[in-house]
């Protein structure tokens, strides 16, 4: 188990203090940084079913400052940050009177995440939300991460700094919170495998030639899960099942020969990890964010949570099937990233970022976003940069804004 991730089943071990009330009745104070996204609301629809139990410090988002306000009054938060600075004059209009502080900007998010917090929710969609998630480290509290950018970018570093301040990083993306689950009490040792499911996204079945004319709507239109945009088109790609793979390697520690993934269609198996005497535990589970969500928040104990039963005898079979790495080449990427180490992880997601941009704003078709990516992660390596491993997180953040610079100038000169 690597740098400060929680101890499976080890409860008492690496929990911090403040965090072994929950449950018992002590008001946890707790921040979410990306309230007003997918993930956000549905951290904040657990609060609103749990009264009494959480006092709301910081809430953030950027564009959608009208929800965040509306957020910010509903729960009595301290204070709303939104991340764009213009959109400060908006916010402070709509909470004049409320009570709740209003501030905006890079340098306010980071401020918010100084806030004391027992539990902070990392929920911002993309490299965005490295740095406020790394700086919640420092209070030493518990880090509910759903932003798997983080770890992409930037693992080692995020471990380290937990493990510096004592702090506990527990795991919010479903295969990930599943995995972690599979593995409560249990020898890391005897683990020979982990399998991450892959729904296999709205293009699972069509033939190359199609995702040349995929649209925006229908790769966001996620067969299962209901999710941001962003992450829903990558599950399109399978770049968010990429992603997924460098974050199980960071959270878990273990070797990327022993990660697999399968396709799943029914997302319904979230994750499966087989031992060394051949047994296979998994998590089943409805395809609803607020399991993982309640399992962070409550965690070690289990609590009641709003997610829909599973009937097997309904669902009747269970369907896998392996990826198609030719269609979807994102898995064999994320291979060569892990393979690669240092700062390849930030290279890789900074890159699928611009790709994605491009994707949205109909710059690249669908296919392109993988071949960019590519491209950028081979011009970079050639400069021989991708291999160092970052000691800072300035490093982390240098790369990532050259890998975007990288990848747009080879959207620019027409090379995809
Ligand atoms: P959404 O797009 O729904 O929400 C993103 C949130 O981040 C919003 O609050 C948004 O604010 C805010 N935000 C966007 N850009 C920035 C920025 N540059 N700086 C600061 N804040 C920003 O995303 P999701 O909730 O779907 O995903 C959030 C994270 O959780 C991602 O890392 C994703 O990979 C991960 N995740 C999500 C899952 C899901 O089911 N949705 C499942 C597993 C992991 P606003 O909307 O106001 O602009």
């Amino acid at each position: 188990m690597a740098g400060s991730l929680a101890q499976p089943g080890r409860a008492g071990g690496r929990l911090a203090p403040a965090a072994a009330g929950a449950g018992a009745g002590a008001v946890r104070r707790i921040s979410i940084f990306g309230a007003t996204g997918s993930i956000g609301e549905s951290t904040l629809d657990l609060l609103a079913r749990d009264p009494g139990a959480w006092q709301v410090v910081a809430l953030t988002g950027r564009e959608n400052v009208g929800r965040l306000a509306a957020l910010a009054r509903a729960f009595g938060a301290e204070l709303a940050v939104t991340a764009d600075p213009a959109r400060e004059g908006e916010l402070r209009d709509r909470l004049a009177d409320s009570g709740v502080e209003a501030a905006a900007g890079p340098a306010a998010l980071l401020e918010a995440a100084e806030r004391p917090a027992d539990v902070t929710v990392a929920a911002i969609v993309g490299a965005a939300g490295l740095a406020p998630g790394f700086r919640a480290l420092a209070q030493g509290g518990r880090l509910a991460l759903a932003n798997k950018e983080s770890l992409v970018a930037a693992g080692p570093l995020l471990l380290a700094e937990a493990a510096r301040h004592g702090a506990t990083i527990l795991p919010v993306d479903s295969e990930h919170s599943a995995v972690f689950q599979a593995l409560a009490g249990e020898d890391m040792g005897a683990v020979e495998r982990i399998v991450i499911t892959a729904s296999g996204g709205p293009f699972r079945t069509w033939p190359a030639a199609r995702l040349a004319a995929a649209t925006v709507a229908e790769a966001a239109a996620h067969p299962n899960w209901s999710m941001g945009r962003r992450i829903s088109i990558d599950s399109a790609s399978l770049f968010n099942k990429a992603l997924e793979l460098i974050e199980a390697r960071e959270f878990f520690g273990i070797a990327p020969e022993r990660l697999e993934v399968v396709v799943h269609p029914q997302s319904i198996v979230h994750a499966l990890v087989g031992f060394s005497d051949g047994a296979l535990i998994a998590h089943l589970g409805a395809p609803d964010m607020r399991h993982a969500i309640g399992y962070a928040l409550n965690w070690p104990r289990r609590r009641p949570l709003p997610v829909r039963r599973l009937d097997l005898a309904a669902l009747g079979t269970l369907a896998f099937e392996a990826p198609d790495e030719a269609r979807f080449p994102a898995l064999r990427l994320a291979r060569a990233v892990m393979a690669t180490g240092g700062l390849a992880g930030a290279a890789f997601n900074a890159a699928k970022e611009i790709a994605l941009d491009g994707f949205i704003a109909g710059r690249l078709r669908f296919p392109a976003m993988a071949a960019l990516v590519e491209a950028t992660l081979d011009r970079l390596s050639a400069g021989g940069g991708l291999t160092i491993a970052p000691s800072r997180l300035d490093d982390v953040l240098a790369m990532d804004h050259l890998a975007r610079q990288t990848a747009a100038a080879i959207v620019q000169a027409g090379r995809i």
